[in-house]
């Protein structure tokens, strides 16, 4: 028989509305919440007892946070056990405990460019965790932790066992598997976590978080199908593929979703114009606004893309991309920061063209709302994307994505369907092809009808939690440890 509370302990290193960097954030902002509502709409209804923990990181701001002291614990090292506190408070529900510690320095940004450093304190916090749990007397039936952050507290649960997490099942949320926590092996050691002691795993990712949090997790979810299948190919597998392989039987892909309460261009505060469907041409005010801000025409197509600026995200191919398209009418604003290399290269192109091309070089949530709503066009040449949120908010917002056909970018936007066509895709990562289909997507936007059923078809895509969220109560269902 199916167990009628089911609790998860759900961890990560950053969520919406606390602090976010990147996509990790918009999904444990969100997909807490998701469980919680459908939970409750299940007949019998399945009560569902999840709690959101992340770090206290100096960048959240305590002051407007109703938070509670829940209490002291020590962390085990071999220097001596570290004081750690936490704090709690609630969003719709949802408790969230937030863990600080020496580790976990207020003054310190959520990444640390010396993932060294980021290994001392995300090791911190995931066993932290699992003390908190220990002092509420509250046990798991499932750890869901997410990335390579986190993986330490599936690690530790398998490594360092304890009678209070018997019964409790493990799950990794696998997001962005390039990233495992290169240099935190010192660091889980000093915490008591050794290196794993397993042939299948190469040398090189033994004493490193997350292939340690995928060897013992008791389940893998790849955040989206095409990621889950990718991730076991030379090319995506980051080296672990053959690994990873092994391990197939317990891995599998489940979609983001975005909070389409948060992302919704009809109630969207930040725009110029609220629209729908049922009013796209309201859309156009947002693009004379956007526009106007960048001192461009709002009569020509407007490109954008609104990304870190990383390997991963393809930036790179920007500049021959538009030099092949020197002939084509098009503007292009560009949303982000990272690698600072990137960020001059795409500065450089304001003085190539300059009545055309605009960077601005932040982290703007305000301005990617006034980019979704206002561009014609969102450019996503990435070279692997696990899952991608930017195309889901884009679409919702009648941006029409052009985008490398990989991971959850294939998952969700359609392109060779002549009956539902919802944006562009190409295939192979390099500045000729992604050209190539922006002059494809170019050619459709000047057929105005057509343009608009793209728009219609993108906006009517279901990109909500509810499909996902209803396959993690599943999965958690199926992974439960009865005594
Ligand atoms: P990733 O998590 O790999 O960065 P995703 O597409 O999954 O990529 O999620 C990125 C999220 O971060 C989206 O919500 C996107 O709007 C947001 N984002 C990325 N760069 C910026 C930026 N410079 N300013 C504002 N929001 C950004």
């Amino acid at each position: 028989m199916k167990k009628q509370i089911l609790k998860i302990m759900f961890l990560a290193a950053e969520a919406e509305p606390f602090i976010k960097i990147g996509g990790l954030g918009d999904v444990a902002g969100s997909l807490p919440h998701a469980l919680r509502a459908l939970a409750s709409s299940f007949t019998p209804k399945l009560e569902l007892d999840i709690r959101l923990v992340i770090p206290f990181h100096g960048a959240i701001q305590r002051q407007t946070l109703d938070l509670h002291t829940v209490g002291n614990f020590t962390v085990a090292h071999a220097e001596g056990p570290i004081p750690g506190n936490a704090l709690m408070t609630e969003i719709n529900g949802l408790p969230v405990y937030l863990i600080s510690g020496a580790p976990i320095p207020r003054d310190a940004a959520v990444y640390s460019e010396d993932t060294a450093i980021d290994g001392h304190k995300f090791t911190f916090f995931s066993l932290a965790a699992l003390e908190l749990a220990k002092m509420l007397d509250w046990q798991p039936d499932v750890i869901h932790a997410n990335d390579w952050h986190t993986a330490p507290a599936i690690y530790a649960v398998k490594a360092l066992p304890d009678p209070f997490f018997n019964f409790t099942a493990t799950l990794l949320g696998l997001h962005n598997l390039p990233f495992m926590g290169e240099n935190a092996g010192p660091a889980m050691e000093a915490f008591g976590l050794p290196p794993a002691n397993d042939s299948a795993l190469p040398w090189w990712a033994q004493s490193m978080p997350l292939p340690l949090g995928l060897l013992t997790a008791d389940h893998i979810v790849a955040v989206s199908p095409t990621y889950a299948r990718e991730i076991l190919t030379y090319e995506h597998g980051a080296g672990l593929h053959e690994f990873l392989a092994l391990h197939q039987k317990k891995i599998s892909g489940i979609l983001n979703g975005i909070d389409t309460l948060l992302w919704n261009p009809q109630t969207d505060q930040a725009i110029a114009a609220n629209f729908d469907t049922t009013c796209l041409d309201a859309r156009n005010a947002n693009k004379t606004a956007l526009a106007s801000e960048f001192d461009l025409d709002p009569n020509l197509p407007l490109l954008a893309m609104v990304t870190r600026f990383d390997h991963q995200k393809g930036v790179d191919l920007i500049p021959v991309a538009l030099r092949l398209l020197q002939k084509e009418k098009w503007q292009l604003i560009i949303l982000g920061a990272g690698t600072p290399e990137l960020e001059e290269e795409i500065c450089s192109l304001e003085s190539q063209f300059p009545k055309r091309f605009r960077a601005a070089i932040r982290f703007d949530a305000l301005l990617s709302r006034r980019i979704y709503a206002g561009a014609d066009i969102l450019l996503i040449p990435s070279r692997y994307e696990p899952c991608g949120l930017a195309q889901m908010i884009a679409m919702r917002y009648g941006c029409v994505p052009v985008a490398r056909s990989t991971g959850g970018l294939r998952d969700t936007i359609k392109d060779h369907n002549a009956q539902f066509k919802s944006g562009f895709l190409f295939p192979k990562t390099t500045s000729r092809a992604l050209s190539a289909t922006i002059r494809r997507a170019l050619t459709a936007f000047e057929k105005k009808e057509t343009w608009k059923e793209i728009q219609h078809n993108g906006m009517r895509q279901d990109f909500s939690w509810e499909n996902s969220a209803r396959q993690y109560i599943q999965l958690y269902q199926s992974m439960l440890k009865t005594p």
